[in-house]
C-alpha cells in the first residue's frame, strides 16, 4: 500500500451533519470497483489504495484548526479543501458534486472538509467571507480558489485546470 499505517484518532471525523455520503463513519471509505471498505488514514504520503483490488479509492476526510498542517499542507497529492458550514445550504449541494470529483479523480486529488465554525483560525486565515469556500492546495500553497457554490461539469473544469488533470502521466499509457 502506499501510505503507512496511521490510522490513528485523526481519521474518522467527518459527519455529525448528514452530509457527508461517501465517507462512512470511523474513516471508512466504500471502494466504488470492489465495494470493500477501507479504513483511510486523514494524513498519509501519496494515495491510497482499496486493500482489496488495489485501485486507487477515493480519499476524503476532513481537517481543523489543529490537523490543517498535517492533512493539507504536508499532503503530497494536490488537494481539494471544502470550506463548508452546517447551516449552509449550497454546502449541502456542493458537497455531493466534490465527492464526485474526489472518486473521479481518485489517486490524483483528496478531498479536505473544513467545518469553518469548528475551525475559526483556519477561516481567519483564509479570510473565508462566504461558504462553501472552495481552495487546491498543493506543496502547501493555495493554487486555485473559488467562492460560492457551482454545477459538477463547472467545478470539474476548476479543479482539472488546477491539477492538470486528466492527462497526467499516470493516465498515460
Ligand atoms: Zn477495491
Amino acid at each position: 500500500m502506499g501510505w503507512s499505517a496511521r490510522a490513528d484518532g485523526a481519521a474518522g471525523r467527518v459527519g455529525g451533519s448528514g452530509a457527508v455520503s461517501a465517507a462512512a463513519p470511523g474513516g471508512t471509505i466504500r471502494c466504488p470497483h470492489c465495494g470493500k471498505a477501507n479504513r483511510v488514514p486523514s494524513a498519509a504520503g501519496g494515495s491510497v489504495r482499496c486493500g482489496n483490488c488495489h485501485r486507487p479509492l477515493p480519499w476524503i476526510t476532513s481537517a481543523g484548526d489543529d490537523d490543517f498542517a498535517e492533512v493539507v499542507e504536508r499532503a503530497t497529492l494536490p488537494v481539494l479543501v471544502d470550506l463548508w458550514a452546517t447551516w449552509c445550504g449550497p454546502c449541502r449541494m456542493v458537497s455531493p458534486a466534490l465527492e464526485q470529483l474526489a472518486t473521479e479523480r481518485a489517486g490524483h486529488v483528496k478531498l479536505v472538509k473544513v467545518d469553518v465554525d469548528a475551525a475559526p483560525r483556519l477561516s481567519q486565515r483564509f479570510e473565508v467571507q462566504a461558504v462553501p469556500t472552495l481552495m487546491v492546495v498543493r506543496d502547501g500553497q493555495v493554487i486555485a480558489r473559488q467562492a460560492g457554490a457551482a454545477p459538477l461539469a463547472a467545478l470539474r473544469t476548476w479543479l482539472d485546470n488546477a491539477i492538470g488533470a486528466p492527462g497526467t502521466p499516470d493516465d498515460r499509457d
